[in-house]
């Protein structure tokens, strides 16, 4: 693999398996030294343990204020500083608005807009001193065309959307760049809850004719963090085979 991110300093949310996991794997065989921070600490130091390069596994709640100021912090002391921050984390609470219940609502409401936000505000503060730095926020492609039973999640991803192009231009001129990714149908944990028929007909849907891998969302985490990618900001990449286009 290439030096494309080496010495870099990364934290990955939600990074103990899933998308997460695979996001910080592909940085750190790129280089970076990612700071792997899920809920479950002992979970995040395992997949930190597993990975060939520079990681450690940090316990961190994205909805807690001072669990990422700490992360943030953390993530500098360890390694020197902060160069990405990658809003990874999130949950699903599907259900039709007949059966949702406020607290499914507001549960991945809070994980998804008030942890990507409150990681954007404690990174984009160590960023901006250092006049460099690249966010990426996970939306979803639900955020873009909705999906039923997830007025939840759709609405908290397309939200990520508008933040993600509101910090963008905040922090653009403090060199730091904000970019979110819209992954389709990818195979996770999160996934695998769905049955096998539910999967072959949203398979059916999809250009490509297949769900993606947590690699090719991670490939392109990478794209974004690097250099290659030094005049985007505020955009939103789709990585769906062509679903929802
Ligand atoms: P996943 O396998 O469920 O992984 C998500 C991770 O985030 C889990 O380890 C989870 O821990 C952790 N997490 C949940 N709440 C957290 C919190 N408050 N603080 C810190 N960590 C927390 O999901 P995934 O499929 O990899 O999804 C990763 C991201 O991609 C999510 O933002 C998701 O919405 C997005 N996405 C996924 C797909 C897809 O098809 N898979 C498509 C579009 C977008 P627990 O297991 O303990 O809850």
């Amino acid at each position: 693999m290439t030096g494309l991110l080496e010495g870099r300093s990364a934290i990955v949310t939600g990074a103990a398996q899933g998308i997460g996991l695979a996001i910080a794997t592909v940085l750190a065989e790129h280089g970076a030294r990612v700071s792997i921070a899920d809920l479950d600490g002992e979970k995040a130091a395992a997949a930190a343990a597993g990975i060939a390069g520079e990681a450690r596994g940090v316990a961190c709640d994205v909805t807690d204020e001072a669990s990422v100021a700490g992360l943030v912090t953390g993530a500098v002391e360890a390694y020197g500083g902060l160069d990405v921050l990658v809003n990874n984390a999130g949950i699903t609470r599907d259900a039709s608005l007949r059966k949702m219940t406020l607290e499914n609502f507001q549960a991945v409401v809070t994980v998804h807009l008030q942890g990507t936000w409150l990681g954007i505000r404690a990174a984009s503060e160590v960023m901006r001193e250092a006049r460099a730095g690249s966010i990426i926020n996970i939306s979803s492609m639900s955020g873009k065309v909705g999906n039923p039973g997830q007025t939840n999640y759709s609405a908290a991803k397309a939200g990520i959307v508008g933040m993600t192009k509101a910090a963008a231009k905040e922090l653009a001129h403090h060199g730091v760049r904000v970019n979110a990714i819209q992954p389709g149908l990818i195979r996770t944990p999160m996934t695998e809850a769905m049955t096998p028929e539910a999967w072959a007909a949203t398979e059916a849907t999809i250009p490509m004719r297949r769900a993606g891998e947590p690699e090719e969302i991670a490939n392109v985490v990478a794209f974004l963090a690097s250099d290659l990618a030094s005049y985007m900001t505020g955009a939103v990449l789709e990585v769906s085979g062509g679903r929802g286009m």
